[in-house]
């Protein structure tokens, strides 16, 4: 029987390695290649300006590549749970393919999904691409548990293999026997959303550094692998929080909404590693996409991962409620101008570098503000372009200690972390120009400058830019005492690594994150 298939894109924004958009072609005689928004869904509800722009750029890119296969992208208004019933009666559809996601809230909805096609007699495919890996597997191979350590689960992914090679976009030969039947009213129902429409103004639009979509994808991914020896040294330690232009490869937004496959990544490296001698996991950039599987293997095997309640591996900390220091700190307002350059970049571009992630996760939470993860988390998911359920809980969870690691004592300075790399506070001057005027000597502690360097700068503390919130030599040591409570009073369970299953001689309890940290502590 020829299907009539919706393959439906959530995330996966892209034609090339996607297996579930292929297996869409098989014996297919009609296509509906579907987005559906729901701006109202709470994973939605929380999105800024900047990853709607983003994902309305994917959204048209993808339309106009499908058209070069005789094909539309749909865009459907509604809940999925609500329009795919009405669309498959309307267009009689046997076939639904997607690729697979693992957050809890996409598990929910396709559960969902599936019954109402079920019930609707159309046949369900769905595929692993998201991830270089099946995250399940991983889990299985580590006895039902996630991994809490990166070297373990470099160990589980060797014993499994290298990742499954991408698979290549469809061509107009696959696409030759095959329609979209395109309804007169084709714009007005199924036409791209404009940013008015999605509640956002776009009067409050900044310039457009990273637009979305998968050929912008490919294309910065084949610039950066021309740079073959930068990418056989990529050491990520070494990549600078504060340069004016990106040290890093800034994929990652388009890494979130799938406009650039991971196995894809993963391989164009192995061939420019091919031969050379290259950094290795967890700095290379093999490792960054490693980094990537371990967050998300641990958001699938840990319950609750983007709270602290109820999420066993994260410790339990009396994090305090303080809405005048949250507002200072999202509204790069804390008077230290290191922390509120980075602040700044975040809203306007929508990209700030790992380490500079870094240093303003540590100052909202266990550095100097107290305030939980959690709260970070939720700011980081309306302005990151790259927002990502997994990866933005697992790192807020690392950064503030709570989870995988546990050196709670080493706190980033507000101030000497940024003049490692910057001196001149170049960086600052950019996302701040009020602070421009100031000499290097105290553009990062404007507060120190006598009187007659703020006049002269043009820029008085306490008037036109602000005091610093806390005092950071004195708050972060008290920090780090009620930190050390926190531990106190963890559950002896809690810091344990799951135990595995295939080392030689057969099963062995790993050493716990405590018990490594131990160790590493003898050896510095
Ligand atoms: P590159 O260094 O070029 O790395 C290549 C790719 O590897 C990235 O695109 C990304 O997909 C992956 N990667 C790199 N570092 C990490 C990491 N630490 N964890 C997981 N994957 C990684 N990244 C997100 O994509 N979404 C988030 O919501 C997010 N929230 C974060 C929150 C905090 C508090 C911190 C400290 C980090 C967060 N990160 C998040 C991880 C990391 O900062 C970004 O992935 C990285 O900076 C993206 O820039 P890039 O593409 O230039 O990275």
């Amino acid at each position: 029987m020829a299907h009539t298939c919706i393959h439906w894109f959530r995330k996966g924004l892209r034609l090339h390695d996607n297996p579930a958009l292929l297996a869409a072609l098989q014996d297919c005689k009609e296509i509906y290649p579907v987005f559906v928004l729901d701006p109202h869904s709470p994973v939605n509800v929380n999105v800024g300006i900047n990853r709607w722009r983003f994902l309305i750029g994917a959204l048209k890119d993808l339309d106009c590549s499908l058209r070069k296969l005789n094909s539309r992208l749909f865009v459907v208004r509604g809940k999925p749970e609500e329009v795919f019933p009405k669309l498959f009666q309307e267009w009689k559809v046997t076939r639904l393919t997607y690729e697979y996601d693992t957050e809890p809230f996409s598990l929910c909805r396709d559960k969902d999904v599936v019954r109402l096609a079920e019930e609707h007699g159309v046949e369900v495919i769905f595929k692993v691409s998201h991830t270089l890996y099946n995250i399940e597997r991983i889990i299985e191979e580590n006895n039902g548990k996630a991994p809490l350590t990166f070297s373990r689960l470099q160990t589980l992914v060797k014993s499994i293999g290298p990742p499954r090679r991408p698979v290549p976009a469809p061509t107009s030969q696959d696409m030759k026997d095959i329609k979209t039947p395109c309804p007169e009213q084709y714009e007005q129902i199924y036409g791209m959303p404009k940013l008015e429409q999605l509640d956002q103004d776009p009067e409050r639009l900044t310039v457009e550094l990273f637009p979305g979509g998968e050929q912008e994808a490919l294309l910065r991914l084949d610039q950066h692998m021309e740079r073959k020896e930068w990418v056989c040294g990529f050491e990520k330690p070494q990549t600078s929080p504060n340069s004016l232009s990106p040290s890093t490869t800034v994929l990652s937004p388009y890494m979130t909404f799938g406009c650039l496959s991971a196995r894809t990544f993963w391989w164009r490296l192995t061939d420019v590693y091919q031969g050379k001698k290259h950094s290795q996991p967890p700095v290379s950039l093999h490792g960054q996409l490693l980094w990537r599987e371990f967050f998300y293997t641990a958001g699938v095997g840990i319950p609750n991962f983007n709270k602290m309640e109820g999420n066993p591996a994260c410790t339990q900390v009396d994090w305090d409620s303080n809405p005048e220091y949250l507002a200072a700190w999202t509204q790069a307002r804390t008077g230290f101008p290191f922390i509120d350059a980075i602040m700044t970049q975040l809203r306007q571009e929508g990209w700030i570098h790992h380490l500079a992630r870094h240093a303003v996760a540590c100052f909202l939470t266990r550095g100097d503000l107290w305030i939980s993860w959690e709260e970070g988390q939720k700011v980081f998911e309306e302005l990151l372009l790259d927002g990502d359920w997994s990866l933005n809980a697992g790192n807020w969870q690392w950064l503030s200690a709570s989870t995988f690691f546990h050196q709670y004592f080493r706190v980033y300075s507000p101030i000497a972390f940024g003049k490692k790399t910057d001196k001149n506070g170049d960086y600052i001057k950019k996302y701040l120009p009020l602070l421009k005027k100031f000499p290097a000597q105290y553009i990062y502690e404007p507060w120190k400058a006598p009187r007659s360097v703020q006049e002269a700068a043009g820029c008085i503390v306490g008037k036109d830019y602000p005091r610093p919130i806390v005092d950071h030599e004195v708050i972060s040591k008290k920090n780090i005492q009620r930190m050390k409570g926190a531990y106190a009073k963890r559950s002896p369970h809690s810091s344990k690594e799951s135990p595995s299953s295939k080392e030689k001689g057969g099963k062995r309890k790993a050493s716990s994150v405590l018990d490594m940290l131990m160790k590493k502590k003898k050896t510095v």
